[in-house]
């Protein structure tokens, strides 16, 4: 049986508005599919063998979560998980994890987070919130099955503004909602298989067509062949999906 790992970046610290979510529907649909995943908690002060890896996730947290792990992350982890990057591991990270995936967080109250410069992009703390439902347009560059929706749907709640560099292309763009920083129509930000952006909700459940994307690419680095994958009942979960886009455009 096909086994692949999972490494979750500090769940205590940075785990809110159900992003632990995104784990189980990786698990499970791996699962319906026969193939085991193996979850593995990444917590402070530990030693990682990131090759070891095929998938990462990363979610969002308060800002004093932040603050607790973004000297450790730049230390301890940074110099493996951007090797692992370049060699095409598949990296998600949400809201506050995706602003230390930057080179730095100077949030709202001036204090400056540093980021391990993975995407190159920057977050500044505003001082009102960008809160909502949010729709956008993924740019997915063909990858998707014919039949899959365009839209990805989520929740936000940040305060982080994200301003793009050259170094990175947009996940989408901002139909509905805020995105990045409520200013350039962009959300979310990609560099090979490493994917940033403020959609909580939990956003995998919501969109099993990226669930399926990031699982493809981590089949892919596993393997190191392209397989694909079997495709699943999903009629519930795009049911709710469009539902929400559908509420939200009209
Ligand atoms: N603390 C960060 C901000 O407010 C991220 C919040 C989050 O992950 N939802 O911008």
């Amino acid at each position: 049986m096909t086994t692949i790992r999972i490494a979750h970046l500090y769940p205590d610290q940075m785990n809110i508005y159900g992003d632990r979510g995104n784990i189980l529907t990786l698990q499970q649909r791996c699962r319906w599919r026969g193939i085991a995943a193996e979850v593995v908690a990444v917590q402070p002060r530990q030693s990682v063998d990131w090759t070891s890896f095929d998938l990462a996730f990363f979610g969002g947290g308060q800002d004093s979560g932040q603050a607790l792990i973004a000297e450790d992350f730049v230390e301890r982890q940074a110099a493996g998980i951007r090797e692992a990057a370049e060699d095409g591991l598949v990296l998600l990270a949400i809201c506050g994890g995706y602003q230390l995936l930057g080179h730095y967080f100077l949030t709202y109250t001036n204090e400056q987070l540093p980021g391990i410069g993975l995407l190159d992009v920057h977050t500044v703390g505003g001082d009102k919130r960008l809160i909502g439902n949010v729709v956008v347009r993924w740019n997915n560059d063909g990858h998707l099955e014919a039949s899959a929706p365009h839209e990805l749907v989520g929740f936000e709640n940040h305060s982080g503004r994200t301003y793009l560099g050259h170094g990175v292309r947009p996940l989408g763009r901002v139909v509905r909602g805020f995105g990045n920083n409520g200013e350039d129509g962009t959300e979310g930000a990609v560099y090979r298989n490493v994917f940033g952006c403020y959609m909580h909700g939990s956003l995998l459940p919501k969109n099993p067509h990226f669930a399926d994307h990031l699982l493809a690419l981590a089949l892919q680095h596993h393997s190191q062949n392209r397989l694909s994958l079997p495709s699943l009942d999903d009629t519930l979960e795009l049911t709710a999906h469009r539902v929400m886009v559908e509420r939200l455009t009209h």
